[in-house]
């Protein structure tokens, strides 16, 4: 089944629309999928490597008719590592989700799952290994179940209670009067902004990817709610691999990897003691805006 993945920057537009607009899940892969798959490989490839989890090998990438973004740039990743994004606004850090998702093809170099070159497999193939939790939730119009659900369709009943627990849903959906199957409306405005963002935690713990696509919320909710989010995210992170496009101080820091970017381009990459050391971009970013302060 199709997980819940889609380029995050055509996501991020449509969010608001989806709801109202599109009734079907489905449809949505329908839309964005349309011309993304001319070149789909027939092949199953075998996995001949779980060293790494993903590597990214001289990989070159540019938007058509603009600057490259990426040139000869190499990253491994071993399973369980959490790699932090950072940069500001437009500097290329959701480009890096389409790359590894094939939302995009690399103009140069390779990206490889497990061994594999991604453009070996087949679409279904590569983004049943990815979910992701975006910042603008995604929550289509339906139950409460049926939102959750969305994360594997397979997921047995007792799967879909136990993510709820995890993320903290479970509570606050038994206080509804019609529980999970409350039907979220149009806006989703019949729960808070906090809960649906819990909601879709709860639907990456249905999905149980062996790759996290995380998008640090900067929005504001209530500090009992954000406290559940952040516990709730902490458990999904678990033993996990994840890209972490990341606001906090305390993930940055905790990240195995940082891929800094500014201007669309990468312009390093360390853990945080390393690019402390190098005194650089990085280091500007974090004497300039982390300190005393826990959010870019
Ligand atoms: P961020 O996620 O850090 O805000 P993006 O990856 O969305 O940044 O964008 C990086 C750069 O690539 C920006 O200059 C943006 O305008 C450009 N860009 C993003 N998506 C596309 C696209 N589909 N076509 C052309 N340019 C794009």
């Amino acid at each position: 089944t199709q997980q819940f993945s889609q380029p995050i920057t055509q996501l991020a537009n449509l969010a608001n629309t989806i709801q109202s607009t599109i009734a079907s899940a489905e449809r949505v892969f329908a839309v964005l999928d349309e011309d993304d798959m001319s070149d789909e490989p027939s092949g199953i490839p075998a996995v001949v490597d779980d060293q790494n989890q993903l590597e990214l090998e001289h990989v070159e990438f540019g938007y058509q008719g603009k600057d490259t973004l990426m040139k000869d740039y190499n990253l491994k990743v071993k399973p369980g590592e959490m790699i932090a994004i950072v940069g500001p606004t437009g500097a290329g850090k959701t480009t890096i989700i389409n790359l590894l998702e094939r939302f995009y093809d690399v103009s140069g170099g390779s990206i490889k799952l497990q061994g594999v070159d991604t453009r070996d497999m087949t679409r279904e193939q590569l983004r049943s290994h990815f979910a992701m939790v975006l910042q603008d939730t995604w929550l289509f119009t339906g139950t409460i179940w049926d939102n959750l659900k969305y994360g594997n369709e397979e997921a047995s009943d007792d799967v879909i209670l136990q993510a709820a627990k995890a993320a903290h849903v479970d509570s606050f959906v038994r206080q509804l009067p019609d529980g999970y199957d409350t039907v979220l409306n149009e806006e989703a405005s019949n729960i808070s902004q906090g809960q649906r963002q819990l909601l879709t935690i709860a639907r990456a713990f249905v999905a149980d990817p062996d790759i996290l696509i995380l998008d640090e919320a900067t929005s504001s909710v209530d500090t009992r709610t954000e406290i559940h989010i952040q516990h709730a995210m902490e458990r999904l992170l678990q033993n996990r691999t994840s890209f972490v496009v990341a606001h906090r101080l305390s993930t940055i820091r905790d990240a195995d990897n940082i891929i800094v970017m500014n201007h669309g381009s990468i312009i390093e990459t360390g853990t945080h003691d390393s690019l402390m050391a190098q005194n650089g971009f990085y280091a500007d970013l974090y004497n300039s805006q982390f300190s005393g302060n826990v959010e870019i």
